[in-house]
């Protein structure tokens, strides 16, 4: 719970998620911000205009429909706070950033966690890319798992087995 340990509930999620619809035309990009403090790196990564904030210190706002997932603002994100997200039939798609020095590699096996850091499921990993930092003077490796739909809402991160 946001106000006793910092955590999100789905019930404060599901406000900044995206209809059904959107996550299943492909990846869209999805914050986990809710505190009032002074910074934009994702709105000043996104290519497209598509975050927003009415001041410095208001929480994002991300306009789904012209978001076209290419991550930008998941790699600025000092935070760690956004994610991109996309639903198929059977499975959904996360895209978490990822600091640590043992990065995976496609086709690696992990475990998905949630936000306490309890296990999950398992997960595929299918892409890892780098993307500009925040200075833009290093990159953020973004992971990209796939994970059971069921589990859309809950993965946020992994562990390696
Ligand atoms: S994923 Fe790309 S297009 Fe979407 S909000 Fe982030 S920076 Fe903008
Ligand atoms: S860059 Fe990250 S921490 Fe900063 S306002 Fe945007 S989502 Fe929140």
């Amino acid at each position: 719970m946001l106000d006793v340990d910092g955590v999100p509930t789905l019930e404060d999620i599901g406000k900044n998620m995206p209809r059904r619809e959107r996550l299943e035309q492909g990846f869209v990009a999805v914050h986990e911000c809710f505190q009032d403090i002074p910074c934009n790196p994702c709105v000043e990564a996104c290519p497209v205009g598509a975050v927003s904030m009415k001041t410095l210190t208001s929480t994002p706002v991300i306009d789904f429909d012209k978001c076209t997932g290419c991550g930008n603002c998941v790699a600025s994100c000092p935070g760690l706070a956004i994610f991109l997200l996309s639903l198929k039939a059977n499975h959904a798609q996360i895209t978490i950033p990822y600091e640590m020095p043992d990065v995976p590699q496609k086709g690696d096996k992990v475990q998905g966690l949630d936000r306490y850091g309890q296990f999950v499921c398992d997960a595929d990993v299918i892409r890892v890319v780098r993307l500009p930092s925040l200075d833009k003077s290093s990159k953020t490796t973004l992971i990209t798992l796939e994970i059971p739909a069921s589990e859309l809402m809950t993965v946020r991160s992994f562990r390696r087995r």
